[in-house]
């Protein structure tokens, strides 16, 4: 059997600091480890099972804390071993701290196409209330830097709903993510994540806390000051300029096939889900072991393939596609799913006639819960 086709994404997960709000399977920089897990990383790269690639995404921790020549020989072995093709977007998630800008031609040189620089906000109160290091000024400079070492292809990450943001305030980096000429953002809600400093702070304090109403009114003004300046919404967090949508992420809500390398990171091939453990020694023993990495499995099939298949399409703009749904999974979305859809259309938050479902606009701020439904219908 051929190769399938599949997004690769690799998880480089060390930062320089840790935010008090971050969830994701990070650890502070130490020199050691981080050399430990690239070996490991090295050696499940490896072993991994044979994929066709179509697009390289490194996403962390901070990729960026590994030297530029690191993830240029972490390209090379991608395209050795999964036959990456030369156009292929390759994006790396960076930090704009001051010592990036130093890094980007660098990286622009290694094959790195496409950066997604974690702003979050550009209100100095607000960065320092997030515990990011960066300034203002620091983002400029990333920017502009980047764009003297030839990336044409630049997304920013923003933060709504933190605590002291004000409407007028998240308009403000709105805006200066529009001036900076980025292709690209992606807004994200605020979410108390168990077990970091900030759940321990929303169990204190939750009137700090941005309420849900508070956050909805935020997620309309993105949508409202971010189509005004030109950006598409084609996805339930992320803006693009005409021909800059996420390729990579792009697989995942197709529910096409993606290979996950490292800690923590997930696979979706041949109809099975796996995640690896986020245990970093427990993976890197493993990995460097060459045995299985650790972690959860599930073949998705029948209605909980179909369920999911729905749910990460109506995150797109264009949502499900009736026809080509029913052509691939062997499911007709109005006859199966007809209770669900009536509800969702009376309730305001789907659309759906014959050939197409799609959020609405306030579906799209309550997508979990819509999408939800389909897991459960
Ligand atoms: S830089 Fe990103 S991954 Fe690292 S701790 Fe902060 S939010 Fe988490």
């Amino acid at each position: 059997m051929d190769a399938p086709s599949a997004g690769v994404y690799v998880h480089l997960p060390f930062c320089p600091y840790i935010c008090p709000y971050c969830d994701f399977a990070k650890w502070a920089w130490d020199g050691p480890r981080a050399a430990e897990y690239l070996n490991a990383l090295r050696a499940e790269l490896a072993g991994a099972p044979p994929v066709r690639a179509r697009t390289l995404f490194f996403g962390g921790g901070t990729p960026t804390t590994y030297a530029p020549a690191v993830i240029g020989s972490l390209i090379d072995r991608v395209r050795t071993r999964f036959a990456l093709p030369s156009d292929a977007e390759i994006t790396a998630e960076a930090n704009p701290d001051p010592g990036l800008a130093g890094q980007l031609e660098a990286l622009r040189d290694a094959g790195v196409n496409r950066l997604s620089i974690g702003v979050q906000s550009f209100e100095p109160a607000e960065l320092r209330v997030l515990g990011r290091r960066h300034t203002v000024a620091d983002v400029a400079g990333a920017v502009h830097a980047a764009r003297a070492a030839g990336f044409t292809n630049l997304s920013v990450d923003l933060i709504f709903g933190a605590p002291g943001q004000t409407e007028a305030s998240w308009a403000a980096s709105l805006d200066a993510a529009v001036g900076l000429g980025v292709e690209h953002v992606s807004c994200y809600g605020l979410t108390i994540e168990e077990g970091t400093p900030y759940a321990t702070w929303f169990a204190r304090d939750p009137a700090a806390f941005a309420s849900e109403s508070r956050e909805a009114a935020m997620y309309a003004l993105a949508i409202e000051r971010l189509r005004a300046a030109g950006f598409e919404h084609y996805e339930i967090s992320n803006w693009a300029r005409p021909g800059f949508r996420s390729q990579h992420n792009a697989i995942y809500w197709a529910n096409d096939s993606y290979l996950g390398l490292g800690v923590g990171a997930a696979s979706y091939l041949g109809g099975v889900r796996s995640t690896h453990t986020r245990d970093l020694d427990a993976y890197s023993q493993a990995a460097l072991g060459g045995d299985p990495i650790p972690g959860e499995s599930e073949r998705l099939e029948g209605p909980k393939q179909a369920g999911e298949a729905i749910m990460l399409a109506l995150r797109t703009a264009e949502g499900v596609d009736v026809d080509a749904f029913r052509e691939r999974y062997g499911i007709d979305i109005n006859e199966r799913y007809r209770e669900v859809v009536d509800d969702l259309v009376a309730a305001g938050v789907l659309s759906a006639d014959a050939t197409q479902l799609r959020l609405t606009e306030r579906g799209r701020f309550v997508a979990n819960d819509v999408c939800g439904a389909f897991l459960a219908g």
